[in-house]
């Protein structure tokens, strides 16, 4: 008989007894940056699993969830020639037979960024998250960094709740302008997306300029002043903050720093972010 007394351990063990399962959950009108979580998955498990559900209750804004792309024919065909061997698109009836009672808190991660601006946004993720993982036990789970606090939730979900699952963060991908690929840049007319780039062309701006030594809160000002300029742009937040905690940081900081930033482009909303290491 063994005897296990680290939860690490305990962890290994579980995981090393299962097949290795591959989970990227997904609310479908798939890109490459979807696509890139699932090559990764396959590289690295014997079954590669997609999630494609619209989670309602993440929603705190109707005409976002009226209006979110829905393209399931397409999304199958690209999953099919990605090479991924299991899709789970349940409806919302078949997910939610009634609505979850259940209340997650995440403290200051949910009370900043997408949290301030999205209440219940982040108890939505987490009771969806939760239940696909519970539905399709995998080993891995696959996120993008594009919605980083969102990593960082889920981050604190698997640990407070012990899920038996290791999490891997994969790289944003861009269009060749720099915009983050994303479900809703569809949704842009063509002079929205002529001015979409500008999110990431501010974001790099600002690293350049930390990493140059120049005081945060005047770069971080200016880019705000460029966005604003824009009369068919809405900034919503643009932070800089302790890329673990999302606590903000002064000039005198040393570590990871993730820069945030989310905006309305008409009725269209898009977030990014960058993360680096400052000395
Ligand atoms: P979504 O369908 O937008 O909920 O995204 C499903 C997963 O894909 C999430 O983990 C996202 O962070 C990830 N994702 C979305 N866009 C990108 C991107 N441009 N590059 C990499 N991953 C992404």
């Amino acid at each position: 008989m063994e005897v296990i007394k680290t939860t690490s351990e305990m962890l290994e063990y579980t995981v090393s007894q299962r097949r290795s399962v591959g989970l990227v959950p997904t609310m479908g009108a798939l890109h490459e940056g979807h696509l890139s979580l699932i090559r990764q998955s396959k590289s690295e498990n014997v079954l590669s699993v997609c999630s494609i559900f619209v989670n309602p209750i993440q929603f705190n804004n109707p005409n976002d969830f009226a209006k979110y792309p829905n393209t399931l024919d397409n999304d199958m065909a690209m999953l099919e020639n990605t090479g991924c061997d299991l899709v789970f698109a349940p409806s919302a009836k078949e997910m939610y037979q009634s609505l979850p009672l259940l209340k997650f808190d995440f403290g200051h991660l949910e009370t900043v960024m997408e949290g301030a601006f999205r209440p219940g946004h982040f108890n939505g993720v987490a009771i969806v998250v939760s239940k696909l993982f519970h539905l399709t036990r995998p080993t891995v789970a696959y996120f993008g960094q594009k919605d980083l606090q969102q990593t960082l939730v889920v981050k604190r979900l698997v640990e407070d709740l012990g899920f038996p699952i290791s999490l891997k963060i994969c790289p944003t991908m861009r269009e060749k302008d720099g915009l983050a690929m994303s479900s809703r840049n569809v949704r842009l007319t063509p002079a929205l997306r002529s001015i979409a780039p500008i999110l990431y062309q501010q974001l790099t701006l600002i690293r350049d300029g930390i990493q140059n030594r120049f005081a945060i809160l005047d770069l971080k000002n200016k880019a705000m002043e460029v966005i604003e300029q824009l009369p068919t742009v809405k900034l919503e937040y643009l932070e800089i903050a302790d890329a673990a905690s999302l606590l903000p940081i002064n000039d005198s900081y040393t570590g990871d720093v993730a820069i945030c930033i989310a905006a309305y482009f008409d009725d269209v909303r898009l977030i990014d972010n960058i993360v680096f290491y400052k000395p």
